[in-house]
């Protein structure tokens, strides 16, 4: 057997773990930025944090102003602040746009970049360390090397990635995600779920990230009944943001697959969230995946634990009434896709006809 892994991320979890563990922050230096957005710095993390800071006689700022899919501007504004500061650590509080955020101010306020060049720029190891806080149970930025930005020029998502972009370390409390409304659980989850099944068909999967990946499949889809409920105990939202840190240790190491790089055209185009999106076109590609090649899908569909069958329907009731478009705009999403990296790193050829029918039997019908 033969597996490369990888993961530099020191986990913390549990309830309060921030202040249990509030010397953590204090080694890597006295100047903090936050960074976070507006919503997700309301749920205790920030006031944790900062009682953290009193403790450690450490001085921070709080850059609030990340949208949902970070835009270049504006964490070239988060690094103008960084650098005017002279920020020693940027602690990261949010969801995947806050933490993705973080990141690239991270690089940016060490390496000065043109705004144009943020894509093509080759990152170096000089990164301002981070910590992050998720408070939504989805992405695994946390442990992931990637930060995902709007990308007007190429009208898509791109992700910028390098070993320099791991946080040094994650603070995992469930407690931050107990007021996430409905829809961000349930796309967020859907997210997590997409990483652990796309993980297990990369080119890249071997058997730890398999491992991870089934576990947390298990953990994320054990929790279906509170997703079509709506209704989730402290125990729930721990297992979600477990599983979804497990799945973010599975794409580190294996990256996406189609899924992400047909998402990205309904994110770019029609602002549908992140997680929809991988939701709503998971089930087609699986049975794809399935159709074209039955023996290395086969332990993918065994780890979602019941029929694809089964889990279609789970997922269309997780995300009722689904989005639809046009043709000749799924045509033209087909063909944007079938150029995205992503496409390449599945273990399963996708042609753009298998894109387009992906597209079309998901949110086709307009
Ligand atoms: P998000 O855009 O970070 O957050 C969605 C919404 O939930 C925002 O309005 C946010 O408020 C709010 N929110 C966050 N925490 C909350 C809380 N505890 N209570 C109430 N509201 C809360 O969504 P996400 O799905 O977590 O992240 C999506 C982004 O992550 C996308 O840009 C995607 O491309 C990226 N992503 C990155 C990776 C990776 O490996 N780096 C992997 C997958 C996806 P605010 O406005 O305050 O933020
Ligand atoms: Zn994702």
């Amino acid at each position: 057997m033969q597996y490369q892994f990888y993961m530099p991320v020191k986990i913390v979890s549990g309830e309060d773990c921030i202040k249990k563990h509030a010397d953590l922050f204090a080694p890597f230096g006295k100047r903090v930025l936050v960074v976070t957005g507006k919503s997700s710095a309301k749920n205790g993390a920030l006031e944790d944090v900062v009682h953290a800071f009193n403790l450690n006689a450490q001085s921070y700022e709080v850059y609030d102003s990340v949208p949902p899919n970070p835009t270049v501007e504006s964490v070239q504004e988060g690094a103008r602040i960084a650098r005017d500061m002279r920020a020693d650590l940027i602690v990261a509080i949010g969801g995947g746009s806050p933490m993705d955020a973080a990141k690239a101010v991270a690089m940016l306020a060490r390496q000065g970049v043109q705004e144009g060049d943020v894509f093509a720029h080759k990152i170096t190891d000089d990164v301002l360390p981070m910590i992050h806080i998720p408070t939504t149970a989805g992405t695994g930025s946390e442990v992931t090397p990637y930060a995902i930005l709007t990308n007007d020029e190429k009208q898509t998502k791109t992700s910028i990635s390098s070993p320099a972009l791991f946080p040094k370390i994650a603070f995992l409390d469930a407690k931050y995600t107990m007021s996430l409304p409905l829809p961000t659980t349930v796309n967020t989850a859907a997210d997590a779920i997409s990483h652990a099944a796309e993980g297990m068909l990369s080119v890249r999967a071997g058997a730890l990230s398999d491992a991870l990946a089934r576990q947390s499949l298990r953990v994320l889809l054990g929790e279906l009944p509170a997703l079509l409920s709506g209704h989730f105990s402290y125990e729930s939202r721990k297992n979600l943001l477990f599983g979804a840190m497990l799945a973010g240790t599975v794409i580190a190491n294996t990256g996406t697959s189609p899924v992400h790089g047909m998402g990205y055209c309904l994110t770019y185009f029609h602002d549908v969230p992140h997680g929809r999106a991988n939701g709503l076109l998971l089930p087609v590609f699986l049975e794809i995946c399935a159709r074209k090649d039955p023996a290395r899908t086969a332990p993918v569909l065994e780890a979602l634990g019941m029929p694809l069958q089964a889990f279609s329907e789970n997922m269309a009731a997780l995300f009722g009434r689904r989005e639809c478009y046009d043709d000749s705009t799924l045509r033209d999403y087909a063909a944007r896709s079938a150029r995205n990296k992503n496409i390449k790193n599945c273990a399963v050829h996708f042609e753009e006809a298998d894109l387009y029918e992906v597209f079309s039997r998901s949110v086709g019908g307009r």
